[in-house]
C-alpha cells in the first residue's frame, strides 16, 4: 500500500513526498481511513509508529478540501514538549497547503504568552495545546472553539497521569457535539476506555502491537551493582562516537548527579524539570542539530519528542513501569531504523526488569560485564528479593584477577572532551512538566523469544 491510496489532495500528497514518506505505516493505514469517513476514534499505538502524522494527515486533507478558515481542530498534548513537535510535524506536512497551526503551551515567559494571544487573535485553521495553558485561555474569553470540527486528543494516558481529564472534561464543555473526536493513547487501561466514553460518540477501535518495543531495536541489560553504573556507562561511551544518545535516570537529582560526572568527559546536556521552558528547549534543538551527542534526563523525555537518529538509549536506572521503559526504548529506532537500548539493572529492581520482559514478551540480552569491572549481582529475575541488596555495594570497576588493586591504569579510550568546557544546565525553578511517578501495570505477555550474539554479550536480540 501507498499514499496515494488514500487520494489525499495534490498538495498535500506534495507535501508527504517533500517529507520522504513512501509508504503508510501500519497505524497510519488502519487509521486514516477511518478518520477521513468521519468517525469517532479509539487507536492505541506507541510513540514511534508514525501515530502523528496517523491523525494529522486526514485532517489535513479535510481542511484543505472543505476549510473555512475558522478554527477547525484542536490537538491537547500532556507536554509542551509534544505540543511543539506536533506543531512542528503540521508545517512540514501543509507547507503546500497553506493551513496554519499553533501552539499554545505553559511555562514559557511573558513574550511566549503574549506571542501566543497574538497568534490566536491572527487565526489558523489548528491550535495545539496542553490543557491547562488552553484553559487560561478559555477563562479569558481569548479563544473561540465554537467553529471545531475536531478533536484530537495525543497521549490521552499521559494526560490522565498528569491529572488533566477534569481540565479536559472542561475543554470538551466549549466545543461543538457534532465534532469529530480522536483519542491516542500508548496504553489502553479501563480509566481511558471509561473516560473515553464520556467525550466519543460510538469510536471505531485500533490497536497497534501494545506493549511490543519498536522494531529493529537491539536490547540487552546489565546486571550491575549501583556502584559500577557511572563507570559502565562511561565504558559504553567510549567504545565508539555515538552522534545521539539518551540516558534516562529515574530523578531528577539522579539526572543532575550524573550529568556533573559526564560532562567532564563528555559533550551532555540534562534535561528536567527544574529547567525553564527556553532552557529546555535550547537543549531539545542542540540535541535535534546534533551539536550535543548525549541527552541525560527523567521521563519526561521518554514520550513524545521526536528525535530522528538516535542510535542509543541508556537505562541508568530499571523504568518501574514495564510501558515506560516500551517509551524510553522508542526514543531509537524510530520508524523502521536501527538502535539500541541498553538497561542497567541493580539487583532490586530484578522484578522490575523481570515485568518488563514479560510486558514484551521476549527475553532481553543479558551482557556479561566488560572485561575489568567486577561480576555484577546475579540475576534471579522474578525470583530475586525485591529491596534487597543492590543499592549499598560499592561494586565499582576493579581489574578482575586484582583485587589488591595495584594501581595499574583502567584500559579505557581516550576521553573524548576536556573537563569543565561544558556549560552547566540552568536549574532555576519552574513548574514541574514531569510525569507523577509511574502507577502499576499489567503484565502482558509471557512468551519468550531467543536472541542473538551482542557486542556487549554473547547474544544480541531484535525484535520483530
Ligand atoms: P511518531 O510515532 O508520530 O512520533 O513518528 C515517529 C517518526 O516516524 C517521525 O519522525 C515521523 O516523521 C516518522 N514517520 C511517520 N510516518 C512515517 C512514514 N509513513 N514514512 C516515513 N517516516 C514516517
Amino acid at each position: 500500500m501507498d499514499f496515494s491510496s488514500f487520494n489525499f489532495e495534490p498538495s498535500l500528497q506534495e507535501g508527504l513526498d517533500a517529507m520522504g514518506y513512501e509508504q503508510p505505516t501500519p497505524i497510519q493505514e488502519k487509521a486514516i481511513p477511518v478518520i477521513l469517513e468521519n468517525k469517532d476514534l479509539i487507536a492505541c499505538a506507541q510513540t514511534g509508529t508514525g501515530k502523528t502524522a496517523a491523525f494529522i494527515l486526514p485532517v489535513l486533507n479535510k481542511i484543505s478540501k472543505s476549510g473555512t478558515g475558522k478554527l477547525d481542530t484542536l490537538v491537547l498534548a500532556p507536554t509542551r514538549e509534544l505540543a511543539i513537535q506536533i506543531d512542528q510535524q503540521i508545517q512540514g506536512f501543509s507547507y503546500f497547503l497553506g493551513v496554519s497551526s499553533i501552539p499554545i503551551y505553559g511555562g514559557g515567559d511573558g513574550i511566549v504568552w503574549e506571542q501566543q494571544k497574538k497568534a490566536l487573535e491572527t487565526g489558523a485553521e489548528i491550535v495545539v495545546a496542553t490543557p491547562g495553558r488552553l484553559i487560561a485561555l478559555l477563562a479569558g474569553g481569548k479563544i473561540d472553539l465554537s467553529s471545531l470540527n475536531h478533536l484530537i486528543l495525543d497521549e490521552a494516558d499521559r494526560m490522565m497521569d498528569m491529572g488533566f481529564s477534569d481540565d479536559i472534561l472542561k475543554i470538551v464543555n466549549y466545543l461543538p457535539k457534532d465534532r469529530q473526536t480522536i483519542l491516542f493513547s500508548a496504553t489502553m487501561p479501563s480509566k481511558i476506555r471509561q473516560f473515553s466514553m464520556k467525550i466519543l460518540n460510538k469510536p471505531e477501535e485500533i490497536s497497534i502491537a501494545i506493549g511490543k518495543t519498536a522494531e529493529g531495536v537491539t536490547q540487552s541489560m546489565f546486571s550491575v551493582h549501583d556502584g559500577q553504573k557511572e563507570e559502565l556507562v562511561r565504558h559504553i561511551l567510549s567504545q565508539k562516537q555515538y552522534e545521539a544518545v539518551i540516558i534516562f535516570c529515574s530523578t531528577k537529582e539522579k539526572v543532575k548527579g550524573l550529568y556533573k560526572v559526564l560532562r567532564k568527559q563528555f559533550e551532555i546536556e540534562a534535561f528536567h524539570s527544574d529547567l525553564e521552558q527556553v532552557d529546555r528547549e535550547k537543549i531539545m534543538s542542540a540535541f535535534k542539530n546534533k551539536a550535543v551527542k548525549i541527552l541525560i534526563g527523567t521521563d519526561i523525555i521518554s514520550r513524545g519528542i521526536d528525535v530522528v537518529g538516535i542510535e542509543l538509549v541508556i537505562n541508568f536506572d530499571t523504568p518501574s513501569d514495564p510501558e515506560d521503559y516500551v517509551h524510553r526504548v522508542g526514543r531509537t529506532a524510530r520508524a523502521d531504523k536501527e538502535g539500541e537500548a541498553i538497561t542497567f539493572v541493580n539487583q532490586k529492581d530484578q522484578q522490575k526488569f523481570a515485568r518488563i520482559e514479560k510486558l514484551i514478551g521476549m527475553e532481553i540480552t543479558r551482557n556479561p560485564m566488560p572485561e575489568g569491572f567486577e561480576p555484577g549481582p546475579v540475576y534471579l529475575g522474578e525470583k530475586s528479593k525485591s529491596g534487597h541488596g543492590g543499592g549499598n555495594h560499592s561494586g565499582g570497576f576493579k581489574k578482575k584477577g586484582n583485587s589488591n588493586n595495584s594501581g595499574k591504569k583502567k584500559k579505557f579510550p581516550p576521553r573524548q572532551k576536556a573537563e569543565g568546557s561544558q556549560s552547566s544546565p540552568n536549574t532555576s525553578s519552574n513548574p514541574p512538566a514531569e510525569k507523577p511517578k509511574a502507577k502499576s501495570s499489567e503484565p502482558q505477555t509471557s512468551n519468550t523469544e531467543s536472541s542473538k550474539p551482542s557486542k556487549y554479550g554473547q547474544r544480541k536480540n531484535v525484535i520483530d
